[in-house]
């Protein structure tokens, strides 16, 4: 991309969080580079991908980032939180526990980060619909209790990925902008 004068407006800091294995890396490596793995090994290392996109004629570059396997021991650090401007706060639908879980994630998330933080709540693999076992009203009620927005993606098949993504950033957007 060198001298092709591509300027940047805004940088957009978006943290992933949930438990290991719903798929926060698969529905990053979708949005970033439009891949996904049936076998992806625990994140390691890298700290964060980005994508640049367009919103209201100005280039967003989105810093979307991803745990490294620091879920399992509740270790995620605050530098992780810090200036993040949205969330992605992942469950996997055939999974109960990951979506007990997320009142936890929920109160994290809001101990470290801006206060104007855009979450999305996140039913990941809706692919595997006759495994499923949180209901999509369940997802929905808690997250209008909890003034978050809810999509039910597949990393997948790609379905709402790009759209959960969307919507975090264009309401960044409209907040920082
Ligand atoms: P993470 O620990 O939250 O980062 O989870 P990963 O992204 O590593 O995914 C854990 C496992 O779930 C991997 O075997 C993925 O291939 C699988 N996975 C992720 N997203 C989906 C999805 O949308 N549908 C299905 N069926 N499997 C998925
Ligand atoms: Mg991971």
């Amino acid at each position: 991309m060198a001298g092709g004068g591509d300027k940047v407006d805004y940088v957009f800091k978006v943290v992933l969080i949930g438990d290991s294995a719903v798929g926060k890396s698969q529905i990053l490596a979708r949005f970033a580079r439009n891949e996904f793995s049936l076998d992806s090994k625990a994140t390691i290392g890298v700290e964060f991908q980005t994508r640049t996109l367009v919103i209201e004629h100005k280039s967003v570059k989105a810093q979307i980032w991803d745990t490294a396997g620091q879920e399992r021991y509740r270790a995620v650090t605050s530098a992780y939180y810090r200036g993040a401007l949205g969330a992605l706060l992942v469950y996997d639908i055939t999974k109960r526990q990951s979506f007990d879980h997320i009142p936890r994630w929920l109160d994290e998330l809001r101990g470290h980060a801006d206060k104007n933080i855009v979450i999305m709540l996140v039913g990941n693999k809706s692919d595997l619909e006759e495994e499923r076992a949180v209901s999509t009203e369940d997802a929905k009620e808690f997250a209008e209790k909890e003034n978050l927005f809810f999509l039910e993606t597949s990393a997948l098949q790609a379905t709402n990925v790009e759209n959960a993504f969307q919507t975090v950033l264009t309401e960044i957007f409209k907040i920082h902008s």
